[in-house]
């Protein structure tokens, strides 16, 4: 079932884009009384760049759950710790009894049947290859491999906090990506992945009694059943103890499972869509919660494949497991012993990773904004859809967020590493906030419907690649004929603010004269509502002159007049107005409170205040 899904080649115009791609074929058996499992990967890679290779890196991400790995270091050295990875303040890793830890080691490995050399470096096996893989040419890799499944101390493990058995996320050997930018073996400290894409088939053999969900369409639902088969079909039992649950994935950069013996499974097929998997704990306090998710999940792929772009997969799956929310190829885990609107809230914001990451798979590491804040942004609109809230801004908290970030003096830019910033409420502020402004603020830039076209426009130029921003920034420029690199590199590059404020209204030849100043360093185009004593009101517009574009009128139903534009460099601006000084009841700066002016009792006045 290879490249069925609208793949359409390697060639993405003049900018010589090219991705590699990696075919994985991988038998694992877990034996669910140790957690231990054993596996054999036959990996195809295919060299699509134009660079020969000598080395590749593959990922051994639960090496990261043991005493002294550099996940457990950073986890005792920073002084905000995640804190589902500590206990009384102290790492729960660096407990982690020899029976309790992760780990992931190479018992062989060959490159086209000739044994290779290799090192674990931690989190990371590094590789010398018998010979190189010239540009264009195909290299198989088999090895085979022994794993343990750690306590779950983050996102992957056995036995979380709700007793789900096996949440296994990053739990086989992983192909490192190498793009445009060169290898990215990183290593596993904290958060955030860059993948390969490709297609999986993946056997895995374990108790009979447990329930599989996850990544990939299985392959033999009749022979499983488990909620699987086929309306009506009598499965036979199965002899032994075991069972072998035979998946295919096609076009993914992940592979995800979770299992366990008391999962309820639920299934729910969409017209004209996906099929919706669902398995949860059968548990009474929480069944109620979980059928009432199910609708609610049709409408958020309704609400997602409407506003980016057609979900492409026939499945997604919501599976009850992990540590909080995480996102995967086709599905998501998420802790299910919640209130209904936080298990809808989570439900939401991870499957819509499913175009901002699993579909538009940037390199989260390193542009970790584009993932959760583009995500933040579309699950918030999502959320006032679906949970009816009716909120006039519903990306308020993030604009909060942000300027909490702002007053604490800890941001740092949004172009640092996932794993390089200082604090990790800066990373989850900067992250998902800050990103979600970036999005909901561009909107104020090149208006509304624009931004929306911009995004349908992205996905269906990037899906199944790894755009950058300047990706999103050049579609953004195509849709709305503006120059928009000032907005990028302003926010995402820098931690210049925006502020600017009104710094004198007078009377003027019978008018009114209006000074305006420009505060902060980062640039941005001016909307302005004057209200009359009359009722009456206007808008102004000053746009930018570096962007060199204007938006339509955001007010529809108020009149609006462009002024001329105003070059950033220039600290005040002054126009007139016809109506005289009496007759002003307010002057607003940017109404809509989208523009993120991080000074906002400047931005209005009032005659009786002066
Ligand atoms: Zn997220």
């Amino acid at each position: 079932m290879a490249m069925v899904l609208g793949f359409h080649g390697y060639s993405q115009g003049n900018t010589g884009y090219w991705q590699q791609e990696v075919d994985y074929t991988m038998k694992v058996a877990m034996d669910v009384e140790t957690y231990r499992y054993t596996g054999d990967q036959t990996l195809v890679y295919t060299n699509n760049s134009p660079d020969d290779l000598t080395r590749v890196y593959y990922h051994m991400y639960f090496n990261a759950f043991q005493p002294g790995s550099e996940m457990d270091i950073r986890l005792q050295s920073i002084s905000d710790p995640d804190k589902r990875m500590v206990v009384d303040g102290k790492s729960r890793i660096a407990a982690l009894a020899p029976n309790e830890i992760g780990f992931l080691k190479p018992l062989s490995l060959t490159q086209d049947g000739k044994a290779v050399s290799y090192n674990l470096e931690g989190t990371v096996l590094v590789v010398s290859l018998d010979h190189p893989i010239v540009s264009g040419a195909s290299s198989t890799f088999v090895m085979s491999f022994e794993g343990q499944v750690p306590l779950q101390i983050r996102r992957s493990g056995r036995d979380n906090k709700e007793g789900v058995a096996l949440s296994m996320s990053q739990w086989y050997p992983k192909m490192a990506e190498y793009d445009f930018e060169g290898w990215h073996a990183d290593p596993y400290i904290a958060r955030e992945f860059h993948g390969v894409w490709g297609n999986f088939d993946v056997s895995i053999t374990l108790d009979k009694r447990y329930t599989i969900g996850g990544t990939g369409y299985l392959q033999n639902p009749d022979e499983i059943g488990h909620g699987y088969e086929a309306p009506g079909t009598k499965i036979k039992k199965a002899k032994g103890k075991t069972l072998t649950w035979h998946f295919k994935a096609p076009m993914v950069h992940d592979f995800m499972w979770a299992a366990d013996p008391d999962y309820v499974h639920d299934t729910l097929p969409l017209e004209n869509g996906p099929t919706l998997h669902f398995f949860y704990k059968n548990k009474p306090e929480i069944l109620e919660n979980w059928k009432n998710l199910q609708p609610k999940t049709a409408e958020a792929m309704r609400f997602f494949s409407e506003n980016i772009g057609p979900y492409p997969y026939k499945q997604y799956s919501v599976v009850q497991g992990g540590d909080g929310g995480m996102e995967y190829a086709m599905s998501t885990l998420i802790t299910g012993e919640r209130t209904f609107a936080s298990l809808v809230g989570v439900m939401i914001h991870e499957m819509a990773h499913s175009w901002f990451q699993h579909l538009l798979a940037t390199n989260e590491a390193k542009h970790e904004w584009m993932d959760e804040g583009f995500t933040s942004f579309i699950s918030s609109l999502c959320m006032n859809a679906v949970m009816n809230q009716q909120k006039p801004n519903p990306f308020e908290g993030a604009y909060n967020s942000y300027y909490a970030l702002v007053s604490s003096g800890k941001e740092q830019p949004q172009a640092t590493h996932a794993d390089r910033y200082e604090y990790n409420s800066a990373y989850g502020n900067s992250a998902y906030s800050k990103g979600e402004v970036f999005l909901a603020q561009l909107g104020y830039v090149m208006g509304q419907d624009k931004l929306m076209t911009t995004l349908q426009k992205y996905f269906e130029d990037f899906k199944f690649k790894h755009p950058t921003p300047n990706d999103l920034k050049r579609t953004a420029e195509k849709v709305s004929g503006m120059e928009l690199d000032w907005y990028l590199t302003d926010w995402t590059q820098t931690t210049n603010t925006i502020d600017y404020g009104i710094k004198a209204v007078s009377e003027k030849d019978g008018g009114s004269e209006i000074v305006l100043d420009r505060i902060g360093l980062m640039p941005m185009p001016i909307d302005i509502l004057i209200v009359y004593n009359d009722g009456t009101q206007e808008t102004f517009y000053i746009p930018l002159q570096m962007m060199r574009g204007e938006k339509e009128n955001p007010y529809g139903n108020v009149s609006r007049t462009v002024l001329p534009d105003w070059p950033w460099a220039f600290p005040t601006y002054t126009f007139k107005i016809d109506k005289s000084f009496e007759n002003i009841k307010a002057i607003v700066l940017d109404p809509s409170q989208l523009m993120a002016d991080i000074q906002i009792e400047n931005n209005v006045w009032l005659p009786n205040e002066q």
